[in-house]
């Protein structure tokens, strides 16, 4: 049995969604730029789509621009947004977080070998960013913000509302990384004063390879460098035909997760909590990062003095993270422990365990049972070793 338990690294294709997608897989394949009869049903689905993602996010449907996922949107929207603002008077200054994501991190990296100042503001050991760090990092004339909502490692939540009206007061843009909770808690572009925000299809139970990008157009209209030339698509901010059946894939998921939104919420932070007390009960468990305000599917815990990658070897049957699924290629302790201070020992001993639709009751127990007898193997085999 498999206890899948990396739901922030991707989620399973929902049947529903896949229901919704078979008919432009298969007989509606037509190219949403013809003009014909097939083409028509195609960019008619995609506007479907496009009007189910921008309700999700109480934006509007021509705001919404679909790309590959969401390191696609966060590189559109800071290189897009770097070389299309260049023109609006502004200092080449971006300020961002050091937990955020690569796709926010190496894209900004990329800024600044072109000249940009960039500035990475710290957090503390929870995770936190002190917004007066923020007001005292961002002038009248900073181009750019780039704030997560949701982390991926630890599920912490920033306090958008907050943080998006401080850049905004000194006229800068707010861009905001909502891969990790798009679809999973409330997101209002006007109320939480967002300008830019990418999100992902795969990870709200939908197909990989497609996401988006919202892109304010009134108050501010923001500018935006296209990454990719072509044929003009998406209003000349990505060209390249469109991923008709992952889009409407994505639209169909977005419009799921909202429906089911606060239902789903509660269920998940219900057995979140309980996964998380069986685990903190186990002798040298730390939790990373805080209890709230966090994502409700989220726990990063810690097992002092183990190996975490030797103790999941140890429990086979449980899927879950030892480090951001995207880093873990390039073996190296998570930047994202590291930012909140802890040491290498202690991110080595660490695991994220994110639960998500399919996770149940059973799984949740099974799961902190196998956790406890691998760790009591673990501290057994080092007393005898
Ligand atoms: N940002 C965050 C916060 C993520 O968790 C991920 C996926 N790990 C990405 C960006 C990249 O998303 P995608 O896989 O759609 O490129």
């Amino acid at each position: 049995m498999t206890i899948y338990l990396d739901h922030n690294a991707t989620t399973p294709l929902d049947p529903r969604v896949l229901e919704a997608m078979r008919p432009y897989l298969l007989e509606e394949f037509g190219n949403p730029s013809s003009r014909h009869r097939m083409g028509c049903a195609a960019a008619a689905a995609v506007e479907t789509a496009r009007g189910e993602v921008a309700a999700a996010l109480s934006a509007d449907p021509r705001e919404i621009v679909f790309t590959s996922g969401a390191t696609e949107a966060n590189n559109l929207a800071l290189l897009g947004v770097a070389e299309g603002g260049a023109a609006a008077g502004r200092d080449r200054h971006v300020v961002t977080v050091r937990t955020e994501h690569r796709a926010v991190l190496d894209p900004c990296r990329e800024l600044e070998r072109r000249g940009f100042r960039l500035t990475v503001l710290p957090v503390d050991g929870e995770g936190r960013l002190d917004p007066d760090a923020l007001a005292a990092a961002v002038t009248d004339r900073t181009l750019l913000v780039s704030i997560m909502h949701a982390n991926n490692e630890t599920g912490l939540l920033h306090p958008l509302r907050e943080l998006s009206a401080i850049a905004r007061a000194r006229g800068a843009l707010f861009h905001t990384d909502a891969t990790q909770s798009f679809g999973k808690l409330r997101l209002d572009v006007d109320e939480d004063g967002l300008d830019l925000v990418s999100f992902s299809a795969h990870k709200l139970y939908g197909p990989k390879g497609v996401g988006g990008l919202y892109v304010r157009r009134r108050r501010p209209r923001v500018r935006l460098s296209p990454r990719q030339l072509g044929g003009g698509h998406e209003r000349g901010h990505r060209s390249g035909t469109l991923n008709v059946p992952g889009i409407v894939g994505l639209g169909r998921a977005a419009a799921l997760a909202v429906a089911g939104r606060d239902e789903e919420r509660a269920r998940v932070a219900r057995l979140r909590d309980r996964l998380e007390a069986a685990l903190l009960a186990i002798d040298g468990a730390v939790r990373n990062g805080p209890a709230s305000p966090r994502l409700p599917g989220t726990t990063n815990v810690g097992f002092a003095g183990l190996d975490a990658p030797t103790l999941l070897e140890r429990m086979p049957e449980v899927c879950a993270s030892t480090a951001a699924a995207c880093t873990s290629a390039v073996v190296q302790p998570s930047h994202v422990l590291g930012a909140m201070g802890l040491d290498d020992a202690r991110i080595g001993a660490s695991i994220r365990f994110s639960l998500g639709r399919t996770t149940t009751d059973e799984d949740v127990d099974r799961a902190a049972t196998l956790v406890g007898e691998a760790v009591a193997a673990a501290r057994r085999d080092e007393a005898a070793g």
